[in-house]
């Protein structure tokens, strides 16, 4: 079984683009359990960088009225999806797809939080402060390649509120995306185990998206989870975006943190119909795949119940009510 910790779908549907890696009616014989389904306001896609070496702007905040008014679009496709809305772990079993609801960044909430509570009535069970852009709560990181996450200031006042209610209703509080400054904030405040959906180890891939091996410590040491992102731009040791990356890079990413805070603390986070990825993974269809490059690079089978599914569902136990 297969737990993942971010895919796109709701926003490629959202968009009308065609559907690239999540095909739900593919997921049973490729052992897809489900996951995080972000909600993203997405902002104005900037030009692909074409130099291996890129530095791109923040993208502008997004008002709250707008950002809550395609949120409600979003939600609707999320709702319209053949899947079991996961709200408790064992709401994820074999042969069937079960999606976490996740605010990939915060802009639909009000920064008073008054409407914290019907989202979570909705079954919102996630929230990324922000995605890489600035907004009420915290500031995001540019994508910049080579580069230090720490790039901007940290949580607001409204921020920090939202952590503490997070931790309060039982909602999962996720690193990525987050500068530096916001993610050491986080990790002085929040009382839950700390959670990066879908980043990898900057020490092999110096993007500003990937997480320093200090930040890996805080992750390791909270008994939380790193989701290892698939997107070829935050894998390789160069940061291209080149669809002929071997699965081997995924599994260096699964193996550094595994060596540096324990195996109890690497799972997925594909990043699904959201980036590019190894074309020998292609998308759902190449999990097993995945898998097998897994034991090939010494996953014993408790290694890999680990990484596939069972931290993403201790951490989920952990964290929710
Ligand atoms: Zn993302």
């Amino acid at each position: 079984m297969i737990i993942d910790g971010h895919n796109d779908l709701v926003c490629r549907l959202w968009r009308g683009d065609e559907v690239r890696h999540v095909h739900l009616d593919d997921a049973r014989a490729r052992d897809f359990a489900g996951g995080f389904f972000a909600l993203y306001v997405p902002s104005p896609k900037p030009a692909e960088p074409t130099t291996p070496h890129y530095e791109l702007p923040l993208p502008e905040p997004i008002p709250t009225d707008e950002a809550a008014r395609v949120a409600e679009e979003l939600y609707e496709v999320f709702r319209s999806l053949p899947v079991r809305l996961a709200t408790r772990p064992d709401d994820f079993q074999p042969g069937r797809v079960a999606a976490i609801l996740h605010l990939e960044g915060a802009e639909p909430l009000a920064a008073d939080l008054s409407d914290l509570e019907r989202w979570y009535g909705r079954g919102l069970r996630s929230i990324g402060l922000v995605w890489s852009r600035a907004n009420a709560f915290a500031e995001g990181v540019p994508f910049r390649f080579p580069s230090s996450p720490d790039t901007g200031p940290g949580l607001t006042a409204a921020g920090r509120e939202l952590v503490r209610a997070c931790n309060d209703r039982g909602i999962v509080v996720d690193l990525s995306h987050l500068n530096e400054a916001g993610f050491w904030e986080v990790a002085r405040l929040s009382s839950a185990p700390l959670v990066a959906t879908h980043s990898n180890a900057h020490t092999l891939c110096a993007a500003s998206r990937n997480l320093t091996d200090a930040q890996l410590d805080a992750v390791g040491g909270s008994g939380g989870v790193v989701g290892i992102n698939f997107a070829v731009s935050f894998v390789r040791e160069d940061g291209a975006q080149i669809a002929a990356t071997p699965l081997e890079d995924i599994v260096r990413h699964a193996d550094y943190i595994a060596d540096r805070i324990g195996i109890d603390h690497v799972a997925f986070g594909s990043d699904f119909d959201g980036a590019l990825v190894p074309e020998a993974l292609g998308g759902i269809a190449g999990l097993p795949a995945l898998v097998n490059a897994l034991r090939a690079g010494g996953f014993d089978d408790e290694a890999v119940a680990k990484v596939t599914h069972r931290n993403w569902l201790r951490v989920l136990g952990d964290t929710w009510r």
